[in-house]
């Protein structure tokens, strides 16, 4: 396995500075809407500012002049400041600059006193995502593994990402103890609600395919939702892989301590066969896997205290 605090930066950050201006006056956000009623639409890339492959999506689409047939579609680059520092020389520390964006997504955060580049933008942002009716945030992973949505513990999510037929993986979960994602805030949560919200993690951050993948997982959303017509030059689809399977988060374990440690280089969408099996130590303490055929979920390669180390999930369809 690649280490993949190594892994080679293979992507290029696409110029974004054409698309700043934008035309609803929020810097880098596009609205385009069709004389037809239909859905609005918004495509989310750079919730975190490493993570290129929406920026590369949502440029290669507002380049290719991709217009909706019907409703309203809108184009977002969130996280605009952490994305301008990125480096290919330390392309990790562009992921935000004073706090993770994708955990401000409550009206105790919102509402609050609090300042920090993200809120401000959060802030900002904030009515666009809430006149969304389906959103797709763009991702990508530290480690190098398959693809996945993660859906959200509503059905609308869940039959959105099994919609879509792709990625393969679809992770029905809650989120994380350190403070609300977008695709957990508000009526996108609600359990009968008319807002859906998925949230799509490519692939690794830095290699060609999950740009590929973020530019598939946009226009097959579009096209499922007849909104779009299928792009003549643009890039083909390719057919439908593995038949999906749906995975739904039971525990989140969050390191209580610097020194947690996995027992392997784990990277995730691992089945570990047996109950009780010792995945990692947290300051002396194991962790074991509460049930046979466990998955693990995005396991994070630098544990800090407070924050989720890996989620563990068990195979429902
Ligand atoms: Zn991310």
């Amino acid at each position: 396995m690649t280490d993949p605090l190594f892994a080679p930066v293979e992507l290029s950050p696409p110029d974004i500075a054409p698309h700043r201006r934008g035309n609803t006056g929020i810097d880098h956000v596009t609205s385009l809407s069709a004389a037809e009623p239909g859905p609005h639409v918004v495509l989310n890339a750079l919730v975190h500012g490493n993570e290129l492959c929406g920026a590369i999506a949502l440029d290669a689409l507002l380049r290719m002049g991709l217009r909706p047939t019907r409703g309203r579609l809108t184009f977002v680059f969130a996280n605009t400041a952490a994305y301008a520092t990125f480096d290919r020389q330390n392309p990790y520390a562009s992921r935000y600059l004073d706090e993770d964006f994708n955990r401000l997504w409550s009206p105790e955060h919102l509402d609050g006193r609090r300042d920090s580049v993200e809120l401000r933008r959060a802030r900002v942002l904030r009515p666009v995502y809430e006149s969304a009716d389906l959103l797709l945030d763009l991702h990508s992973m530290t480690a190098d593994t398959a693809p996945l949505t993660l859906c959200g513990r509503t059905t609308r999510g869940r039959d959105l990402a099994l919609g879509l037929g792709y990625p393969a993986w679809v992770v029905a979960d809650g989120g994380h103890a350190g403070g609300k994602r977008l695709i957990d805030y508000g009526s996108f949560a609600e359990p009968e609600g008319s807002h859906t919200a998925i949230l799509v993690e490519c692939g690794q951050h830095w290699r060609t395919e999950t740009a590929t993948v973020a530019l598939e997982s946009c226009l097959r959303l579009l096209l499922g939702l007849e909104m779009i017509d299928p792009p003549l030059n643009g890039p083909r689809l390719r057919p439908r892989a593995d038949p999906q399977r749906v995975v739904e988060v039971t525990d989140a374990v969050t390191a209580s301590s610097e020194r947690f440690r996995f027992t392997a280089p784990f990277v995730g969408m691992e089945v570990i066969g047996r109950a009780g099996t010792v995945i990692g130590w947290d300051d002396g303490r194991a962790i074991l896997t509460p049930y046979d055929d466990c998955v693990l979920i995005m396991p994070a390669r630098r544990v800090k205290a407070g924050q989720t180390a890996v989620r563990l999930g068990r195979i429902v369809g």
